[in-house]
């Protein structure tokens, strides 16, 4: 394998007392390679270089000098650059210090008179350590990848169990009023009683509108999820999208008593161009999540304009919900409640509708919510 040095000059430290023998080193590795040569010739100027991280490839060693030896000497290189190949150069030391020196992370040692062997010895130095180098970013690239791999299994686990709870909840969902339905049409068709009769009729059609808003959801979660939700901006009056908003939940909010309020619109918000839908749909979900988890006072909402800004709120004085679910509750299928014994309902895709639509339409939403002291949804969008 062709194992001379390729990318720029052979970066040497080399510890010596003998100038006699620095200079036949350097002149050997001058006719091999190009060469960046630092020689050292005490323990103190050896350590000195070697704190400085200054960057090495290769350090060269005598066995014996006045205040160091060769072990000691490995020992501070492997403290300082534990990854740079330590190579001695002796005289004859013994087979037995040799092997000491090589058992305690020498790559390899050099008898003085056999100088013909440096440069091979220190291209399988490089070559090895190259070789370990690769090797070490390989397994720091596999932890890596075991460490992503596993956050994507933990997502897809939660992920999926989410999944099951919110299938299992929308069993839930549908089934009521799609029982509704079915239960109160059979004693409709059994019924003569003109005043039963439209009682009945009109449970089933709030089960119908149930089950519309249910089918709704899913499918404005899934244009969502497929990337699908186009935004259609025309002009509007914020006045027009407020009193629909109040007709379709007015009758919601009387049979629960609490209280619907809306507040004025200030002049400078009454026009802006929208997309009305999706601002229609965000003001419904918030403000019937706001009577869903309301149960006395009021659910209030409103619109103030700064920076060419519109800053709506919806404010209610229901539950609450506690401050480390906030972040959680926009995405798709998270509730506060969990598990069989939810009282609220719900499918857990409301607000995550809501956020993706304020986002579709270039703006932010946010909460602030405390258990017991009401909640309060804000979004912002540029007009
Ligand atoms: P859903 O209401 O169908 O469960 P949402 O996505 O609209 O789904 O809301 C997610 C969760 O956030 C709710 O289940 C509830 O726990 C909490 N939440 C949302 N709005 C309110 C609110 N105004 N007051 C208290 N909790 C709320």
């Amino acid at each position: 394998m062709e194992t001379k040095k390729q990318n720029g000059a052979l970066r040497v430290l080399y510890l010596e007392d003998s100038k006699l023998d620095v200079e036949l080193l350097r002149t050997i590795l001058e006719e091999a390679y190009q060469l960046d040569f630092t020689s050292v010739d005490n323990r103190q100027a050896f350590e000195a270089v070697l704190q400085s991280k200054k960057p090495l490839d290769v350090i060269l060693s005598d066995y014996n000098l006045p205040d160091v030896d060769a072990p000691t000497a490995l020992a501070l290189a492997k403290k300082y650059c534990p990854d740079i190949p330590f190579i001695c150069i002796s005289g004859t030391i013994g087979e037995e210090k040799a092997v000491d020196l090589l058992k305690q992370g020498a790559v390899d040692y050099i008898l003085k008179d056999r100088m013909a062997r440096l440069t091979s010895s220190i291209d399988r130095a490089l070559n090895e350590a190259e070789e370990k180098r690769i090797l070490a970013e390989a397994q720091e690239a596999l932890k890596q990848q075991n460490k992503e791999l596993r956050i994507a299994k933990q997502k897809a686990e939660e992920s999926d169990h989410l999944k099951s709870v919110f299938l299992s909840n929308m069993s839930h969902e549908v089934r009521t009023p799609m029982n509704g339905i079915v239960g109160f049409s059979e004693l409709l068709i059994r019924s003569d009683d003109p005043i039963k009769q439209e009682k009945y009729v009109r449970t089933i059609q709030n089960s119908c509108e149930q089950l519309m808003h249910i089918i709704n959801s899913i499918v404005d979660i899934s244009l969502i999820e497929a990337d699908q939700v186009h935004v259609n901006k025309t002009e509007v009056e914020l006045e027009h999208i407020f009193n629909y908003v109040n007709s379709i939940l007015q009758e919601d909010f009387e049979r629960k008593s609490v209280h619907l309020k809306q507040l004025e619109i200030p002049e400078n918000c009454c026009e802006l161009t929208t997309d009305a839908s999706k601002l229609t749909q965000i003001l419904t979900n918030l403000i019937s999540n706001g009577l869903k988890f309301t149960s006395q006072g009021f659910v209030e909402y409103g619109v103030r304009r700064q920076n060419g800004t519109l800053h709506f709120h919806v404010r209610d004085t229901g539950i609450g919900i506690p401050e480390e679910k906030h972040p959680v509750i926009f995405e798709r299928f998270r509730q506060v409640e969990e598990g069989n014994t939810r009282k609220y309902g719900g499918s857990g895709l409301g607000l995550s509708i809501a956020k993706s639509f304020v986002e579709a339409l270039e703006g932010q939403i946010w909460l602030q919510s405390k258990p017991g002291e009401g909640s309060t949804f804000f979004f912002s969008i540029p007009v």
